[in-house]
């Protein structure tokens, strides 16, 4: 049975895990912008918005040591970061599109290697999901098999209601122990009528035919016509809830220094640089088809999802105006 919060009640509840000494980390203004970010009150919850950048960082930041070093006249010390230390947090006002990312991300990081970092991170940190009530022109969830509603990936979902409250629904254990813990916050409830929903223009396609035609096609002039402006900027993986390349380069002196894992991205020219001089994706096209092949073929083949939750938010930032939703409703069409 889903229960009843209200706004005032959500936002004590943050103060509340706050006060617990828990990472509470929401939709928060950053300047111009709408960005998942700690917050410090409650106060400072945006829920009005998409944020600009994925909630995938509450797992994997951006750039992180996972090792320093130093040197002295008794030898080289090395200190591991260790990843027991990570916060309990509780990600809230995550839309559908940027929860729904976390578990596909779970298969490549518990892979051939179990990426603590990632994991522990994900072990400790509850989320609770916020339905859309409203779609711009590149959201395209519903494409991809998502909807504004999906409770994929949260731990409790919270929809908005007609008059300010959410209905909540207990999607997991994790999310059945937060709600107990703070049970005096929510109320009972059997007719909470949500309200209107998002909508977004572009409806379901076919998936997997959408995957047989990439299953065939690594040599098309597709790749050309709709990459060969690709900039090579990046920021469409960076942006992308999905996206999960990174890099591990050693930065500082001979004397002492830190060993970082940083986001990468399969659109930078060097990507696939070899020490020979060799690129096996010398050109921007062999790039973005890689993009294309890893989300909608590579990554099914391998663990049977796809690396697309139709965010928008490539579209929305791509400084040469590719479309990822234009491009797989084009192959969905062949
Ligand atoms: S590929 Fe684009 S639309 Fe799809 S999840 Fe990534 S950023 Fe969002
Ligand atoms: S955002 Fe656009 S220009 Fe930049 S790498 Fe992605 S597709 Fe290329």
């Amino acid at each position: 049975m889903p229960k009843i919060i209200t706004d005032q009640n959500l936002r004590l509840l943050i103060d509340t895990l706050v006060g617990e000494g828990k990472r509470v980390i929401g939709p928060k203004a950053a300047g111009t912008l709408t960005l998942y970010e700690p917050l410090a009150s409650a106060e400072e919850l945006s829920l009005g918005e998409l944020p600009r950048r994925s909630a995938k960082e509450t797992f994997f930041p951006l750039c992180e040591n996972i090792l320093t070093y130093e040197k002295s006249s008794s030898g080289t010390t090395v200190h591991d970061i260790d990843p027991a230390r990570f916060p309990e947090t509780v990600l809230i006002g995550a839309r559908p599109c940027d929860v729904a990312a976390a578990p596909v991300l779970d298969a490549i990081f518990s892979w051939d290697f179990k990426d603590e970092f990632f994991l522990e991170r994900r072990r400790k940190t509850t989320i609770i999901g916020l339905a859309c009530t409203t779609a711009d022109d590149a959201c395209f969830c519903t494409a991809v098999g998502l909807s504004p509603a999906d409770t994929r990936g949260s731990d409790l979902f919270l929809t908005p209601l007609a008059g300010g409250s959410y209905r909540c629904d207990v999607i997991s254990d994790k999310g059945e122990a937060l709600l107990a813990a703070h049970a005096g916050l929510f109320a009972e409830t059997d007719t909470a009528e949500p309200v209107s929903l998002a909508e977004p223009q572009l409806g379901p396609l076919d998936l997997d035919r959408i995957k047989a035609w990439l299953d065939t096609h690594f040599e098309d002039p597709l790749w050309e016509e709709i990459a060969a402006r690709c900039a090579g900027c990046g920021a469409c993986a960076f942006l992308c809830p999905a996206c999960h390349c990174f890099d591990i380069s050693d930065e500082g002196s001979e004397k002492q220094g830190a060993r970082r894992k940083h986001w990468d991205a399969c659109g930078f020219g060097k990507f696939t640089y070899h020490a020979s001089g060799h690129n096996p994706r010398e050109v921007q096209p062999h790039r973005y088809r890689n993009r294309i092949m890893h989300k909608f073929k590579y990554y099914h083949d391998k663990f049977g999802q796809r690396l697309c939750t139709g965010c928008g938010r490539c579209i929305r930032a791509c400084p040469v105006g590719i479309d990822i939703a234009q491009i797989i409703d084009d192959i969905n069409r062949k």
